[in-house]
């Protein structure tokens, strides 16, 4: 099976030879790669948490569904104490089932919270505390001390109510290391069996990822480890490979990298640059990325960037003539995968930049004749075309565009005053 997906995502040239794997494919960098990748996907507890985004609980089982059918070891169904409809959405996924997926629902380091969790059904709940010196002080006013007598209290107490655990702490990569280690070993004891790392405000480059996964390891007794990294300088994505690159088993990642501020790693790119940068069989069905990405797109209503790698608009779209020209003879020229991989199909976009290649090509798709003179000539047409459009659209569309996605989060300044108002709360401006 592995060959066989690797075949379909290693496209060939003339030689027989997979072209990607050339170049980076067992190199020394992969040598501490795990045997096998378990995906853990945050969409529907990290993900719901982008600021104005909620799912119905319909929404959520339906996503569920999706996940456990596209193969993703985990998914976090949320927090169930947050809500009764969180509690409700969690319980109707646990009733549901799966075929693939652990059900995960996350809880802090309170039995209210782990209760909630086994009530609805939970296979196993991911415990959570923060442990930086900055939230600890600030946020949770605990000490050290308090953080451990929590976190193995908790953990004992799940334990006792017989779900299968895991430790998650914030912020790990901004604490003090010894201290780290010193908590897991203390969580390891009582009784967690997967440690989470988390770059909770995405402070990572791919070198210190892999230095803390590294040291970490050589302070903390052997347990699966998993990855939680957020994008706000833009490497979530890199940062998470960097960790299972060191040995990390399980990265976590959101559908579209949705998620808290610039979002989470996204699932899609990790999934699929595992499997054609580093040869892995994930186990996902990557030709069904491209579905799930637009129906997630469609249920958060935020809509993918045009050049989001893989799944944006403009992933396989070509319009410069010399592009054009070299996909069409093979499409590895410009394309480092098939379209047909994740479920997608080329584009070839008419404008400025369009050589006389591509107009022959959509000439004789459609079966219309034509000499090299008329080509030539519709070629210039299009040029000229192209850069006489006007602007204007482009900045009413931006406008239209920010407007509606301000509208579009949680409640309207307008709508905070008015349910101020329901409040007894007047508002003097
Ligand atoms: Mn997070």
């Amino acid at each position: 099976m592995a060959s066989n997906i690797r075949t379909r995502l290693t496209p060939l040239d003339e030689d027989g030879k997979p072209l990607v794997r050339n170049y980076v494919f067992d190199q020394a960098a992969h040598q501490n790669l795990p045997q096998k990748v378990i995906f853990w996907d945050e969409t529907l507890r990290d993900g719901e948490q982008t600021p104005g985004l909620f799912f119905t609980v319909d929404e959520k089982v339906e996503i569920a569904k999706m996940l456990d059918d596209l193969g993703v070891g985990i998914m976090d169904v949320g927090i169930p104490v947050v809500s009764k409809k969180e509690f409700e959405a969690c319980k109707a996924i646990s009733r549901e089932g799966t075929h693939n997926t652990v059900i995960l629902a996350a809880s802090r380091a309170l039995k209210g919270d782990i209760d909630a969790c086994v009530d609805a059904g939970a296979q196993e709940t991911s415990i959570f505390i923060a442990v930086s010196d900055l939230h600890l002080k600030y946020k949770l006013k605990m000490t050290r001390e308090q953080c451990i007598k929590a976190a193995v209290d908790a953990i004992e107490y799940a334990k006792e109510r017989g779900i299968e655990r895991c430790f998650v702490t914030e912020d790990t990569v901004r604490a003090d290391l010894d201290f780290v280690a010193e908590l897991y070993n203390a969580a390891i004891d009582a009784g967690a069996k997967r440690a989470v790392i988390c770059d909770t405000v995405g402070v990572c480059t791919p070198s210190t990822a892999k230095w803390f996964v590294r040291e970490f390891k050589k302070r903390v007794k052997p347990i699966q480890l998993s990855w939680h990294g957020h994008n706000d300088f833009g490497m979530a994505v890199a940062n998470s490979l960097a960790a299972v690159e060191e040995g990390v088993e399980i990265p976590h990642g959101c559908i579209n990298g949705i998620g808290e501020r610039a979002g989470n790693a996204s699932l899609e790119e990790m999934v699929v640059a595992l499997e054609v940068l580093y040869g892995k069989d994930t186990g996902i069905k990557i030709e069904k990325v491209f579905e799930v990405s637009k129906r997630i797109e469609e249920l958060t209503g935020i809509p993918l960037a045009t050049q989001k790698p893989l799944v944006g608009t403009n992933a396989y779209s070509h319009e410069s003539g010399i592009h054009t020209h070299g996909v069409l003879k093979h499409t590895l020229t410009y394309e480092p995968i098939m379209p047909e991989m994740i479920g997608r199909t080329r584009e070839f976009v008419f404008g400025k930049h369009t050589g006389t290649t591509s107009v022959e090509e959509k000439l004789k798709d459609n079966k219309v004749a034509a000499s090299p003179e008329q080509v030539k000539e519709l070629t210039e047409l299009i040029k000229v075309a192209a850069e006489g459009k006007t602007k204007a659209d482009y900045a009413e569309y931006i406008r239209e565009y920010h407007e509606r996605e301000h509208l579009r989060r949680g409640v309207s300044d307008k709508e905070f005053w008015q349910l101020a108002r329901r409040a007894g709360i007047e508002h003097n401006v």
